[in-house]
């Protein structure tokens, strides 16, 4: 299965309108959305609305038994996160790592390990598609975890699937490090601004340490000319192809906003993304 990864240094560049554009495009059979903080791939894919769900279990979560514990202080001392309150002896959740040492050094076997649900798997799936998808509870970490699982489940459900769109969460944190992994290609959607220059070489620089093929596009180029410029010529000093840039346009927010992708319509978004999506396939097949 030949994977592609969609890619933004931040949110709000249009990397989930040009996955969404894409997956109709290929009218790709196997997609996933690893934005597991924010997912909404969903939204503009027509999903139904009863995906099989899963519960996600992360890391553990030290509990302290009250009647056991003789408050010896030896699990305040050693916890590196600060995660056991000094005066009630309780373990905050949020701040445990679930690493276990507490437990560990606790004389009066006073603590024990609980899996906690920290988010849900979502399958979407019949005859025409596999949307593997996830949503992380509030306040849970090992978010990196859970794309591996959103990857995971796509694979497994859609085996036959030569191809595969993925839309990756934005930032260079642990998810994009996740979501990063084993794919064939990484498409970079860029914005042209001073920062999204800055956050589009954060990116470029956290794929190229996995060797996979690197492509780079802009969204809303004609709102600053000068900057997308910029990254066509930084595409061009660092051998990386540059695709195409996809203009502001209106109606792609009002298409956006009814459910439906931008190539559903006629509009100049929806024929500079068609374009795009024509080189990208090529550089990913050569
Ligand atoms: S190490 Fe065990 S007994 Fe000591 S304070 Fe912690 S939970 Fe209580
Ligand atoms: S499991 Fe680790 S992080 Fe959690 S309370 Fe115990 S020592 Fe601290």
């Amino acid at each position: 299965m030949k994977q592609l990864l969609i890619l933004s240094g931040k949110g709000g560049t249009g990397k989930t309108t040009v996955a969404s554009a894409f997956i109709k495009l290929a009218n790709a059979y196997a997609y996933a959305d690893c934005d597991v903080d924010a997912p909404n791939l969903h939204l503009v894919t027509k999903q139904s609305d009863n995906p099989i769900l899963n519960d996600y279990f992360g890391m553990p979560k030290a509990e302290i038994n009250s009647e056991l514990c003789t408050k010896c202080g030896l699990c305040i001392q050693h916890c590196r996160f600060d995660a056991i309150d000094e005066s009630e002896y309780k373990v905050d959740a949020f701040a445990c790592e679930g690493c276990g040492l507490c437990k560990a050094v606790c004389p009066a076997n006073a603590i024990t390990l609980k899996d906690v649900k920290a988010g849900q798997l979502m399958l979407y799936k019949n005859e025409s598609s596999v949307f593997s998808t996830a949503q992380l509870k509030m306040g849970s970490g090992t978010t990196g975890m859970l794309v591996t699982e959103v990857k995971k489940q796509m694979k497994n459900e859609a085996k036959e699937a030569s191809f595969a769109v993925i839309d990756g969460s934005p930032g260079i944190g642990c998810p994009v490090i996740a979501s990063i992994s084993g794919v064939d290609m990484v498409l970079i959607v860029a914005e042209p601004s001073i920062s999204g220059i800055s956050d589009m070489e954060r990116i470029i620089k956290t794929a190229q340490k996995f060797k996979t093929k690197i492509a780079v596009c802009v969204n809303k180029y004609d709102t600053n000319l000068n900057n997308t410029e910029k990254i066509e010529q930084y595409c061009q000093n660092a051998n990386l192809p540059y695709v195409g840039a996809i203009p502001f346009d209106a109606q792609a927010v009002t298409t956006i906003n009814k459910g439906l992708s931008i190539v559903d319509i006629d509009c100049k978004s929806g024929s500079a993304v068609s374009e795009i999506f024509n080189k990208t396939m090529k550089l990913l097949l050569e």
